[in-house]
């Protein structure tokens, strides 16, 4: 009998369910609605796949991307598995051909866009095919408040009336409470089960930096990986180009990435990042949504991200094949102020802009923790965990120090000023530089002028930073950051309350200790790294003959798996996690004689 476990051998080559997997595909079954939150790479697509490989009638599949769907299709097609997709980029005849094969029942599933599906055309035809299901992919794009947000998403309300019978799967990766309740409404007016599997990705390092130089922190960084290829997110176009030359100044592959680029030298990109080893894409968010590519080794962030939603999902493409892989957000006060500007000049109702500004808030707290940071990501989201040992403030602790007294003397100098001015001023005041600004309020005749000369300037930032961070001092945003003391500020200045912070005083660079428990090619033995590299080598031959991306012949995990167990026979090659029967026919005799001659 075909069960959902004998697809996910066979078919797929996989020996268990990853964590929800197995209760999600059950629930599928059952024919109840779901929305299913699985973090980036925790293997959603098998959800879905695996029920509509077992059902009779056909699975049709909302997808917004079309690499994402050529993406998908793609590797079931590698897989042996018959597969329909439509799409804008194709053409008419091939599209018809394409629906011919799911209404002729050799196509299971069928991917096609949002604004595709939801014509009345295509409605009517999908009466008469009576899918068994409907997917939702990315299904956080009907989320009315959130970033990505998408009229023809919204749209997809409409399934649920027109369909009651056929049930509906949703999946994506980022939702918080009230966007779940959101997207479940939206989709099946909250008849279904939400189910949230951890977002834990405990082979992802997580590191905060701040201060010193930006480009230096970056190459500093970029000795840790091994040539490894990455992402390195920064904010505007132009920071994209500068430290691309950075990097390729130091002689790193470095490629840029944003929205301003032609199409054309977009794809060129992508094709060098997917094909290629070692190749670091410095990008702005542009870059990211649809990319499938699993052994991302390192995300680094030379600004502060939109917010820990965005930042969670930008982290979480590095790593998919669960392989160690580090994250490392470096950021500047600078990157605070402006978006702090960027939230009070924005036009959205003030409703949107205290949202906005609470969710600053959230990040510069996660940027600014003084315990583990896995812990403060995912309390964000409504999880937890132990202090987890691979994260900068695991492996050396800050030290923290009683800031209490320094802390009052800024209130003090933010109170005699009129809570009115942001931090450059305050900072001033409080150091006694005698400024036009200054003069012209007589802020220095204030008792408060320069009585903390002793504290050099970026302590004072760092401690009005932390304060903020932990709610002692609130920016109004709506006053061009002017900082202002909460009720635990006056706590603080009345002498009922201490503050601690990070001492700023000693920076140092924390550096995550490489190896994690996990294996590792970095743990390899020198022969079998000599392996490693043959069979890496015969998946780049591979892929660039189909013109595919080295990932889609087998996955880095794949390879590492046949390095350990050394398959002399197609029988045991079977046994390599990632090796199912179509890839095993395609691949198997190739790679064997790779692992013959190796050892
Ligand atoms: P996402 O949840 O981000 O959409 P994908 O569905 O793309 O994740 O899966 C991420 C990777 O994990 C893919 O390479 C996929 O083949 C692999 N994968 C999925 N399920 C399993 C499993 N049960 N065992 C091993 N690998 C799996
Ligand atoms: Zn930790």
């Amino acid at each position: 009998m075909r069960t959902p476990q004998s697809i996910l051998e066979t078919v797929f080559g996989f020996q268990a369910f990853r964590p929800g997997q197995a209760d999600i595909i059950e629930t599928i079954q059952r024919g109840e609605n779901i929305l299913a939150v699985l973090p980036t790479g925790a293997g959603k697509s098998l959800c879905y796949q695996i029920p509509a490989l077992l059902g009779d009638r056909p699975t049709i599949i909302v997808s917004p991307l079309k690499s994402l769907m050529d993406n998908q299709t793609f590797a079931l097609r590698q897989n042996g598995v018959d597969v329909a997709c439509i799409h804008s980029g194709q053409s008419r005849d091939e599209n018809i051909r394409q629906w011919r094969s799911v209404t002729e029942g050799q196509a299971k599933m069928l991917y096609l866009s949002p604004e595709q599906l939801m014509t009345e055309r295509m409605l009517a035809a999908m009466v008469k095919l009576r899918p068994a299901l409907f997917v939702v992919d990315e299904a956080h794009c009907v989320a009315k408040w959130g970033p990505d947000f998408r009229e023809d998403y919204a749209r997809l309300t409409q399934l649920h009336q027109r369909f009651p019978d056929t049930p509906i799967a949703a999946f994506t990766a980022t939702a918080d409470g009230a966007t779940r309740d959101d997207i479940a409404d939206v989709l099946f007016s909250g008849r279904g089960r939400i189910v949230v599997q951890g977002f834990d990705r405990p082979n992802l390092s997580l590191a905060v930096t701040t201060g010193g130089n930006k480009r230096a922190a970056l190459l500093e960084f970029m000795k840790t990986t091994n040539g490894a290829s990455g992402i390195v997110y920064a904010l505007s176009r132009k920071n994209t180009e500068d430290m691309t030359e950075v990097l390729r100044g130091a002689g790193y592959k470095a490629l840029t990435y944003h929205a301003g680029m032609e199409d054309a030298d977009r794809s060129e990109v992508l094709n060098r990042f997917l094909s290629e080893e070692g190749v670091v894409v410095v990008a702005t968010i542009a870059f990211g949504m649809g990319i499938d590519k699993p052994d991302i080794r390192f995300v680094y962030h030379v600004n502060l991200p939109s917010s820990m939603e965005a930042y969670y999902q930008e982290i979480g493409r590095a790593g998919r094949d669960g392989q160690p892989a580090d994250t490392v957000l470096y950021y500047s006060y600078g990157d605070v102020s402006q978006r702090a500007r960027f939230i009070s000049d924005g036009n959205g109702s003030s409703e949107f802009k205290i949202r906005e500004r609470q969710r600053l808030e959230a990040l510069l707290a996660y940027c600014e923790a003084p315990k583990c940071r896995r812990r403060v990501l995912l309390d964000y989201f409504g999880d937890n965990c132990e202090p987890c040992g691979n994260c900068d403030n695991c492996l050396s602790p800050p030290a923290l120090i009683d800031a209490t007294d320094n802390l009052k003397l800024i209130l003090d100098v933010i109170e005699a000023t009129g809570a009115r001015f942001g931090q450059g001023h305050v900072i001033d005041v409080a150091r006694g530089k005698v400024t036009e600004k200054g003069q012209a309020r007589g802020h220095d005749n204030l008792p408060q002028f320069g009585q903390v000369k002793h504290m050099a300037e970026p302590f004072l930032k760092a401690l009005i930073r932390q304060a903020t961070a932990s709610g002692f001092i609130e920016m109004d945003i709506e006053r061009m950051g002017a900082l202002r003391p909460t009720d635990l500020g006056r706590a603080v200045r009345a002498g009922q309350r201490r503050f601690e912070c990070k001492d700023f005083t000693k920076t140092t660079r924390k550096t995550i200790n490489k190896s994690r428990g996990k294996p590792s090619a970095v743990d390899l033995k020198p022969d079998d790294l000599d392996l490693l590299g043959k069979l890496k080598a015969r998946r780049l031959e591979l892929a660039r003959e189909a013109d595919k991306p080295a990932f889609t012949v087998f996955t880095d995990a794949t390879l590492m798996d046949m390095v350990r167990r050394k398959p002399q026979t197609l029988d045991e090659m079977l046994a390599v996690n990632g090796v199912g029967p179509s890839k095993l026919e395609r691949f198997g005799p190739i790679f064997l004689e790779v692992l013959r001659d190796g050892v």
